[in-house]
């Protein structure tokens, strides 16, 4: 095994660990507390987590796709929370260090390996959440050369907890009218607005932004050239469709798991309900999608990891992956009976968690016209189809 390859199993290995150790058999009271988690944000920081996209060069551990992919898949297997609090972060640094200025690697990327500086990512607005052609927010240069950003973003992850925010931004008309901005807080004419109460995940800030003419200059330009923002978003986007991926199977894993338990204890009609034939079925199916989420997951990122375009891979893990999860969720309860509707077992809180990967990081209708798009076009060839 290649150094990197050893570097890259401590890791997940040491995620495993934190994982048995901090989040199982505490998760219950973690999620029906709804207090922000900073004790085990700090320990994601510890581990470098934070620091997953960034170069090493700037302090962070660069690891690849599809070793990413097994670290949020293992978080989930604890609990999904922890993702929310990392993946848009990835995604902002990756964006930064793979289009940023040598100006803004040095002036953002240090502080996001370790986790002081926290970034958000914000596309989505009243307007527009799937169809991002239709966003309002629209940076303006005013003959001085500074920006003006105006607008308003709702449903933030880590909205009005990080420390600043990737944001997507008209900047002229067409598929080349779009900018990304970073917008650290603290500036005048930034504010965050509600906060969302949301089925699962309440611990998770998600909230609205405010941008009223906030002014910026070409260093808060990502790259330091408008018209490529939509581009570069979707290439990081890429990657956090397969993270998401990941954390539905470490979620499904999950729920598998305590229907396994408890079809083991549970006794009906004098045998436990592992015995009975229809609650086998269940089973069976469980662990095999389960299974075979994981194996596209993993393809998926293999793809990525090689270069190029991989929206078709990246779009049939999230999907895959997506519908596992929620019909595994589904099942646990089903297999807990009374009792999977219930808050002293974890399955109401698996069902609860699971329509988070059908919604964000792109619906999973817009992956099935994503891929199918593309295979029409004939890239299903690219990957053996
Ligand atoms: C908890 C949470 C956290 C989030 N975090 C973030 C974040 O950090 N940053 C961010 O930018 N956004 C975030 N979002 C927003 C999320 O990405 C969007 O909600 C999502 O992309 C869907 O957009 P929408 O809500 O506008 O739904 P819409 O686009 O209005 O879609 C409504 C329905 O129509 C379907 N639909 C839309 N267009 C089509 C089409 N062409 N063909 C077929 N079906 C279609 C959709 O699949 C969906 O079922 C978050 C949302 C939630 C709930």
């Amino acid at each position: 095994m290649t150094d990197s390859a050893q570097a890259d199993e401590a890791l997940v290995e040491g995620v495993r660990r934190f994982v048995e150790r901090e989040i199982l058999g505490k998760v219950q009271a973690l999620e029906s507390s709804e207090t922000y988690p900073s004790h085990l944000i700090a320990a994601l920081a510890e581990m470098g987590l934070f620091g997953a996209a960034v170069p090493a060069e700037y302090g962070g551990l660069a690891i690849n796709v599809p070793t990413y992919a097994r670290v949020m898949e293992e978080l989930a297997y604890g609990w999904t929370a922890l993702n929310c609090y990392l993946n848009s972060h990835f995604s902002a640094s990756s964006i930064i260090a793979r289009y940023g200025t040598d100006a803004q690697k040095a002036r953002y990327l240090p502080r996001m390996a370790k986790g002081e500086l926290r970034v958000a990512i914000a596309l989505t607005e009243p307007a527009g959440g799937s169809d991002l052609q239709a966003i309002r927010t629209r940076a303006t240069r005013s003959d001085d050369g500074q920006w003006h950003l105006k607008g308003n973003k709702i449903y933030i992850t880590n909205g009005g907890s990080s420390g600043a925010v990737v944001v997507l931004t008209r900047t002229g008309e067409g598929k080349k009218g779009f900018s990304l901005f970073m917008v650290e807080k603290g500036l005048p004419g930034f504010s965050v607005g509600g906060r969302a109460k949301t089925i699962a995940h309440r611990q998770v800030d998600v909230t609205e932004l405010i941008f009223d003419s906030v002014q910026l200059s070409d260093n808060e330009l990502l790259g330091g050239v408008a018209g490529d923002g939509l581009q570069q978003m979707l290439d990081a986007i890429e990657t956090g469709r397969i993270a998401m991926g990941a954390t539905a199977v470490g979620l499904a894993r999950s729920a598998l798991k305590s229907a396994l338990d408890y079809a083991a204890q549970r006794e009906t009609f004098g045998q436990p309900i592992g015995q009975h034939q229809a609650i086998q079925g269940l089973l069976a199916d469980m662990g095999s999608k389960t299974l075979a989420a994981r194996a596209l997951v993993q393809e998926a990122a293999q793809v990525k990891a090689r270069g190029g375009r991989a929206d078709m891979v990246a779009g049939m893990a999230k999907l895959f992956a997506g519908e596992v999860c929620a019909e595994v969720a589904l099942n646990c309860v089903r297999i807990h009976g009374g009792s999977g509707y219930v808050s002293d077992f974890p399955a109401e809180r698996y069902y609860r968690e699971a329509p988070y990967f059908v919604l964000v990081e792109g619906s999973n209708e817009i992956q099935k016209t994503i891929i199918a798009r593309r295979l029409l076009s004939g890239d299903g060839q690219a990957v053996g189809l």
